[in-house]
């Protein structure tokens, strides 16, 4: 059913009796077109754009839980496209445009809210780096602003302007960035992939691969063997667990980042902002929470939860940036799985098993590529060709030495 007025009127009359299922609780065919396996944001996009921009529509997406319960329903929703590099930056300004149309293409609220995001400088040296980052934003079609520190006073008075151990000279500004409702993309792209014929199988976990030589043909599953002609991984922070059981060992870490939300407060955050002296953002939820976070927890881990030195470290970013977070009460934390590759940017690329396709290494970011990572893998699915604006996120860039390391940081994941 299509969400309208109409339809809000007539079940708000109605006792609200006439809501459909947003979609279908599919049981697995013995064989698809295409499987994706996993329903995180990622997987659920693709399977939707191979449905609704290349009509192949014999497609199951198989989630070894529910839908949106790894890092899609974990994550701190700040979107936006303020990369440096040639090879991430059209990408990522693609997601954004695609984030723009998310609501009328989905015919669904993700509650996209461009409230802009501010990432702060400190320094002379950081105010340069981000003129350049805000040149080459604008080179690729994004916007972008430089602001002195009154500017940022302007907008974030509350700031500690005066006392701080490294004081606020500045921002760069993308006033299209901002944060959307995680549950709600995922639950939208479900919901539209599903009306065009998408199979969304839950708890189903994907325990091996069926081969016929090299080739990979099929998933072995904990319902079953399920047969496809093409198989896409979208497993996010399981991606070198899954691979493996293809026999492939990708160049991808896994370590927890984690999350915080504080009691709900009046309106006081209205965008986006980040600590240029230390790694912590934030943004204020609708229902009133700052929800936050940090760094990665420095050691490799499969266990979707954190620990203390972590949450110190990212109390004190905060308190450092905003003094008077110090009187808020934390209600929740979590922690999610990163799949964390090399270089710190994403592959969308074929594998050397042919018929098996990958999507992985988001690192932290991956929440807003959603769209154009679907958009993206669905391409190359349908095609077997890279879509223009992911031409750089290959699998052999680490073999090659064409690697897009945003932070300039090496092959070191934990510091991406
Ligand atoms: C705390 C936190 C904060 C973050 N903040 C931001 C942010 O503000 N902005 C941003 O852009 N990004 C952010 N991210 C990153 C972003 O959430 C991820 O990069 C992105 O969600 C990954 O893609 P996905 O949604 O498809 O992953 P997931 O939702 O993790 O999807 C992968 C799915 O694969 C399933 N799966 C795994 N193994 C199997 C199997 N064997 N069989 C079947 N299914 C399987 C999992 O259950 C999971 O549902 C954050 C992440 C975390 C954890």
């Amino acid at each position: 059913m299509r969400y309208s007025f109409l339809s809000l009127l007539k079940n708000g009359l109605t006792g609200q009796a006439g809501w459909k299922p947003a979609w279908r609780d599919a049981a697995p065919k013995p064989a698809y077109d295409v499987i994706i396996v996993g329903g995180g944001g990622h997987g659920l996009a693709t399977a939707f754009y191979l449905a609704s921009e290349h009509g192949i529509r014999n497609i199951a997406v198989i989630e070894k839980g529910h839908i949106g319960s790894g890092n899609a329903g974990r994550n701190t929703t700040i979107i936006r496209s303020n990369y440096l590099l040639p090879g991430n930056e059209p990408f990522y300004e693609w997601s954004m445009k695609l984030w723009e149309g998310l609501e009328q293409a989905l015919n669904y609220n993700a509650m996209v809210s461009q409230r802009g995001i501010l990432n702060l400088y400190h320094s002379d040296a950081q105010r340069d780096a981000y003129a350049r980052r805000g040149n080459a934003m604008r080179l690729a079609g994004a916007d972008s602003e430089l602001l002195d520190r009154e500017g940022v006073r302007a907008m974030y008075p509350f700031l500690d302007f005066d006392n701080a151990r490294f004081p606020i000279q500045g921002g760069l500004a993308q006033r299209r960035g901002g944060t959307a409702r995680h549950d709600a993309v995922v639950w939208g792209y479900a919901r539209a992939a599903d009306q065009l014929g998408v199979d969304i199988v839950q708890n189903c976990e994907v325990t091996g691969f069926i081969s016929e030589g090299d080739a990979i043909v099929g998933v072995e599953t904990s319902r079953g063997a399920i047969r496809a002609k093409k198989v896409g991984l979208a497993v996010a922070g399981s991606s070198s667990r899954v691979a493996k059981q293809a026999g492939l060992r990708l160049p991808m870490e896994s370590h927890v980042l984690q999350a915080f939300v504080s009691e709900g407060l009046k309106p006081v955050v209205d965008g986006v902002i980040t600590f240029g002296a230390g790694h912590f953002y934030i943004s204020q939820s609708d229902k009133g929470g700052l929800v936050f976070g940090g760094d990665i927890d420095g050691y490799n881990s499969y266990a979707q939860r954190g620990n203390l030195p972590v949450v110190e470290d990212v109390a004190e970013s905060g308190m450092a940036l905003m003094p008077r977070i110090g009187r808020l009460r934390l209600l929740r934390m979590w922690g999610g799985i990163m799949d964390m590759s090399m270089d710190g940017s994403p592959i969308i690329d074929r594998t050397p098993r042919p018929g098996l396709y990958l999507n992985s290494g988001w690192c932290y970011g991956g929440f807003k590529a959603t769209p154009a990572s679907g958009w993206c893998f669905a391409h190359l699915l349908a095609t077997d060709a890279p879509h223009a604006t992911g031409t750089a996120f290959k699998l052999d860039r680490f073999r090659t030495g064409h690697l897009i390391d945003e932070k300039g940081v090496g092959a070191q994941p934990n510091l991406h």
